[in-house]
């Protein structure tokens, strides 16, 4: 017969029937009853052996983390704690685990170790979780432009471009690398590679993206970003998604409002669709939390920080107001900011982020105008405020737990503007022709933003680090599966 997935059984109002049920034995206590898991949910289906007239060669078979086939009758549960359970009538041991050699363990496993084992850790309930979560935000991701008439449009993952300095790129070439041919004066000759050029993997689609939304409007790109990231940090992955939305006519108020309707619409999704997964994610933040000392403890639950998150607007305010609060301010009564502010004109660190959206305002925090010096080229100029200082209409969204999860802006659509500022920076003009030429012909007001998807995974799941949210984490040393 068909199998049936554990989560709709569990759900099944209809009993009295025959049923199959496939997946990896979670316990098996007292030769009788098999705890079993397809990963469809973190709720295990109850199933109950005949022991006295199955073939004890076979019940040695069922051990921890072998993968079985069940049919049998589904009947009302005579236990508690769950509605159903079956009644097994045929066992078929589908592949045996020898439990002796087994890396996984029945007993709860710490995050660093299940990280080894990355190959195994989709089989434990809180990697369970975490992939389904991660599968209803990307699916909310879809449907949010979607419903609002966005065109998804894919960048390319090789390109010539750099995107000017938006992360360290990874060369892609089909040069024999011990023998690739040279010029004259002995420097590599990109010329004879595949594409004629020097080309590497995608920092970010924008560039692209904003060909796109000058002739589609509305677009979003939701793709793989590469950087050479050469620092281990918990928020950085050298391979990552990146949703990028860009759209024409739009300023940077609506680029805000935009990211900020984006961000709570996925979030209520997976809230809503994901509530048991959720609810499991944030019971296993409080154990974690309890370990903590009594003042460094949060004193709100997962679930409360996402519906807290739902339920208020975004802080917004300029960089140079932030600069304002942060030179009032200390972490805490006895330490100061490792970075004191330097003043009007620096970039911020992230303790400076973290403390304006944790301490200061305690929710979601939107920065804006921020000098034109720590920006990009492509950022619409602002005119200078009445100290002539100089600002572009930049935006970053801070989370709380996460620092930057977004950055964007309003873009420059001036050509003479733009090319001055690729002038001031030494930028080749000759080189980005292609989207200088979307300024050159009907241009017009446009904005976007990137999100890095992983970041917000890190935010709903409340996990620590980010390479405990992507199936296949890339980071220094590390691509062998
Ligand atoms: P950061 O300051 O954290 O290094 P960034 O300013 O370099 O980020 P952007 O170029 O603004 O990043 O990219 C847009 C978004 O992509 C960021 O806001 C962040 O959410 C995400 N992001 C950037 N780099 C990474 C990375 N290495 N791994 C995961 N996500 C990233
Ligand atoms: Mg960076
Ligand atoms: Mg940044
Ligand atoms: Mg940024």
């Amino acid at each position: 017969s068909q199998r049936i997935k554990i989560k709709a059984l569990l759900e099944s109002e209809q009993t009295g029937i025959d049923i199959t049920v496939k997946g990896w034995v979670r316990a098996f206590r007292q030769n009788r009853f098999i705890a079993l898991n397809d990963g469809s949910t973190n709720n295990n289906i109850q199933i109950v052996v005949d022991f006295e007239n199955t073939d004890p060669a076979l019940l040695k078979r069922i051990t921890f983390g072998a993968a079985i086939s069940v049919t049998g009758e589904l009947i009302p549960s005579l236990g508690q704690g769950q509605k159903v359970e079956v009644i097994a009538k045929d066992i078929e041991i589908l592949g045996d685990c020898d439990p002796e050699e087994y890396p996984l363990q029945p007993k709860k496993q710490t995050l660093e170790f299940l990280r080894e084992k990355a190959h195994l850790r989709f089989r434990t309930n809180t990697f369970g979780a975490i992939f389904r979560v991660r599968n209803s935000l990307s699916f909310a991701v879809h449907q949010f432009f979607q419903e609002r008439g966005f065109v998804y449009l894919h960048t390319p993952i090789i390109t010539a471009s750099d995107a000017e300095g938006a992360g360290e790129t990874f060369h892609v070439t089909n040069f024999d690398l011990a023998n690739p041919p040279k010029t004259e004066t002995g420097e590599i000759d990109f010329s004879q590679d595949f594409f004629a050029k020097a080309t590497n993997l995608t920092v970010s689609g924008q560039l692209e993206g904003e060909l796109g939304a000058m002739a589609l409007s509305d677009i979003y790109t939701f793709g793989p970003t590469f950087r050479a990231e050469n620092s281990n940090t918990t928020r950085h992955l050298a391979e990552f998604w990146m949703i990028e939305p860009e759209v024409a006519f739009n300023d940077l108020n609506d680029n805000m409002d935009l990211a900020e309707d984006m961000l709570k619409y996925v979030i209520k999704y997976a809230l809503d669709k994901n509530a048991d997964d959720i609810a499991f994610l944030s019971q296993r933040l409080t154990e974690e939390e309890k370990q903590k000392p009594q003042n460094e403890r949060s004193e709100m639950t997962l679930t409360d920080k996402l519906q807290f998150c739902l339920d208020n607007d975004f802080e917004r305010l300029t960089y140079t107001e932030a600069i304002e609060i942060l030179k009032e301010s200390t972490p805490n009564k006895k330490k100061k900011f490792q970075y004191p502010v330097e003043g009007w004109g620096t970039d911020l660190q992230s303790e400076h982020e973290r403390y304006l959206v944790e301490k200061h305002f305690k929710k979601p925090v939107i920065l804006t105008d921020y000098p034109k010096e720590i920006k990009a080229f492509y950022m619409r100029q602002n005119e200078p405020d009445a100290n002539g200082r100089e600002t572009v209409r930049a935006m970053d969204i801070l989370f709380p737990g996460i620092g930057e999860i977004v950055g964007g802006s309003q873009r420059e659509e001036r050509l003479d503007k733009l090319e001055q500022r690729m002038d001031e920076m030494g930028i080749p003009k000759d080189e980005l022709w292609w989207y200088l030429d979307t300024r050159r012909f009907g241009a017009c007001p446009h904005a976007g933003f990137g999100l890095g998807f992983e970041r917000l995974v890190l935010f709903v799941t409340g996990m620590g680090n980010i390479r405990d949210v992507i199936p296949f984490p890339r980071y220094p040393r590390n691509a062998e599966f």
